[in-house]
C-alpha cells in the first residue's frame, strides 16, 4: 500500500498518465496530478474526487521552467517531500528527419527529456531528506530501438531518458531512491491516435504483439503501482 506517499504524476489529464494517477491513489497515495491548462487540471480534481483519492490537478507545463519551480514549492508547502514522481508528459511531433524543423524537435525533446531531467532534479532533495523516493519514467519501446519513420525527435528524447535512468538509478540508490522506466509498446490513447492511421495500428497489433492487442491503460497504471 502507498499509504503515506505523495505522487506527482504529469500529464494526467487523460491516457496513461490518468490511469496511473487512479492506480496510485486506489492503493493510498495522495496524488497531484499535473495538467497544461486549469480546465484539465479541474479534470483531474474531479476524478479523483469521484475515486475518493486524496489530491488535485494543479496546472504545469513541464517545458515551461519558472512555473515548475512555482509548482513544486507549492506543492511542497502543501503536502511535504514528494515521495513518487512518475515523469508521464509526453508528445510526439513527427516527420521525416530531412524535414523536421526546429521547432518540432524542441517542442518533443523539451517535453520528453528536459522536463524529466528538471523534475527529477525538482523533487530529489525532498526525496533525499525523507529517505525514500520512487521516480518512475514513462518511455516507449522507442527508448529502446527505432520503432517507425517519422519520429527520430521522439526516439531520441526517449533514449535519453533511458541514459538518465541508468545514471540517476545509480546516484540515488544510496538515498533509498529508486529509479525506473516502463517502455509500453502500443496504448490506444488520443496520442498514439492523433500519431498513426488505423490501418497503421491494425498492422503493428498483428505483427508485432504477441497478444494481438494493444496494451491497456490500466495494466500500465498497475505496472507504475508496482514499481512505486
Ligand atoms: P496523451 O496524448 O493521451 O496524454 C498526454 C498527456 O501529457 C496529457 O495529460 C497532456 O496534458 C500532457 N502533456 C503534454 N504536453 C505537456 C506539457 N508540456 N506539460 C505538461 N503536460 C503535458 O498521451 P499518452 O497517454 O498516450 O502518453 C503518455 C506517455 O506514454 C508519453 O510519455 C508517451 O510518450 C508514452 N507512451 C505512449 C504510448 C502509446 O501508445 N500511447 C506508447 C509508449 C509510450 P494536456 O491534456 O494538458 O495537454
Amino acid at each position: 500500500m502507498l499509504n503515506d506517499k505523495i505522487a506527482l504524476v504529469t500529464g494526467a489529464t487523460r491516457g496513461i498518465g490518468r490511469a496511473i494517477a487512479l492506480e496510485l491513489g486506489r492503493q493510498g497515495a495522495t496524488v497531484i496530478g499535473t495538467a497544461t491548462t486549469q480546465d484539465g487540471a479541474d479534470r483531474i480534481s474531479g476524478f479523483l474526487a469521484e475515486a475518493e483519492i486524496k489530491g488535485k490537478g494543479v496546472v504545469l507545463n513541464v517545458t515551461d521552467v519558472a512555473q515548475t519551480d512555482a509548482a513544486l514549492a507549492d506543492l511542497a508547502k502543501e503536502f511535504g517531500a514528494i515521495t513518487i514522481l512518475v515523469n508521464n508528459a509526453g508528445i510526439t511531433r513527427d516527420n521525416l528527419t530531412m524535414r523536421m524543423g526546429d521547432d518540432e524537435w524542441d517542442a518533443v525533446i523539451d517535453t520528453n527529456l528536459k522536463a524529466v531531467f528538471r523534475l527529477s532534479r525538482g523533487v530529489m532533495r525532498g526525496m533525499m531528506k525523507a529517505r525514500k523516493g520512487r521516480i518512475v519514467n514513462i518511455s516507449s519501446t522507442a527508448g529502446i530501438r527505432m520503432t517507425f519513420f517519422g519520429s527520430l525527435d521522439y526516439t531520441v528524447s526517449k533514449h535519453g531518458v533511458a541514459g538518465l535512468n541508468q545514471h540517476l538509478a545509480w546516484e540515488l540508490a544510496d538515498s533509498n531512491i529508486t529509479v525506473n522506466t516502463v517502455c509500453p509498446g502500443g496504448v490506444q490513447t488520443p496520442l498514439m491516435e492523433s500519431a498513426t492511421t488505423p490501418e497503421y495500428r491494425e498492422m503493428t497489433v498483428k505483427r508485432l504483439v504477441p497478444l494481438g492487442r494493444f496494451t491497456k491503460i490500466e495494466e500500465i497504471g498497475e505496472m507504475v503501482s508496482f514499481l512505486a
